[in-house]
């Protein structure tokens, strides 16, 4: 059987890097996206390939149309067509709602909501023709739950679980199942700037008593991209250590 192409968006570090090594681990051709940090996306290269992988690398930015376009055709150009698409490139944007400018607003919808909007809609057709395909977008806990300071972030993450649920609807009976995962606090590069002192107060209100890890969200995106044996549709599932209820 032919081997399955999977494109992680924003798999350069932290939850798609994981993402992207554990499908890789499965047998599946990897295409690594990244934004700027080309050396992380080397280096999660070398380590697919030394583990007998196979992999490639991908530049663009998700939230601009004519990038994700030119790498979906370099993409398929290298490794073939996309069989599961991971959405996961997204940016934070912390802060007091008053004082928030609008090219924040736009910059965080521009990735977190028009990057999603990007890589579904030129991944489609293809997987449409083909009657196959899973499609996993990743959204935040806090994209179910309001929070202080998350106007902009949980804005973007709930516009995510609107748009998978909606789009199962369109798209179920075609066999593509979207779905998407809303993790909690995950230690990567995103959450470190919050410093050692809220990360351990995070870490210690968590009912499971501990922060997540990249792998306990990988496993989850992994199960969703079985699109041949999921009966899960348009569900975005909370992965958060029982930190919301
Ligand atoms: P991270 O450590 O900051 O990594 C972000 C990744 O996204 C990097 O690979 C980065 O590429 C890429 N990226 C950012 N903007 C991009 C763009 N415009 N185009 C293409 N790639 C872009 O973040 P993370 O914690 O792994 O978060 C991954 C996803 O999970 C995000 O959607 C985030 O909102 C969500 N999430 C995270 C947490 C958490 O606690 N960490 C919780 C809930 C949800 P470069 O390396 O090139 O910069």
């Amino acid at each position: 059987m032919k081997n399955e192409i999977a494109l992680v968006t924003g798999s350069s570090r932290g939850i798609g890097r994981a993402i992207a090594s554990r499908l890789a681990a499965e047998g599946k051709w990897v295409a690594i996206n990244y934004k700027t940090r080309r050396d992380c996306a080397e280096s999660l290269l070398r380590e697919i390939t030394d583990k007998g992988g196979r992999a490639a690398i991908f530049q663009a930015d998700v939230s601009q149309k004519d990038q994700v376009d030119a790498m979906f055709d370099q993409v398929e150009r290298t490794l073939g067509n996309v069989d599961i698409l991971v959405s996961n490139a997204g940016i934070i944007a912390n802060g007091m709602f008053q004082d928030k400018r609008p090219e924040e607003w736009q910059t965080a919808f521009g990735t977190n909501v028009f990057g999603c909007f990007n890589v579904v809609s030129r991944a489609l057709p293809n997987m449409l023709s083909r009657h196959r395909g899973a499609i996993v977008v990743v959204s935040s806990m806090w994209g179910t739950a309001g929070a202080s300071c998350e106007s902009i972030y949980s804005s973007t993450k709930w516009a995510l679980i609107g748009f998978v649920r909606s789009l199962a609807q369109e798209l179920t009976a075609s066999g593509i199942m979207i779905n998407g995962v809303a993790p909690g606090v995950i230690r990567t590069d995103m959450t470190e700037t919050l410093g050692e002192e809220t990360l351990q107060y995070l870490a210690d209100t968590t009912p499971i008593g501990r922060l997540g890890t990249p792998d306990d969200i990988a496993r989850i995106v992994s199960f969703l991209c079985d699109y041949d044996h999921n009966f899960i549709c348009g569900q975005t599932i909370k992965a958060d250590g029982g930190f919301l209820n």
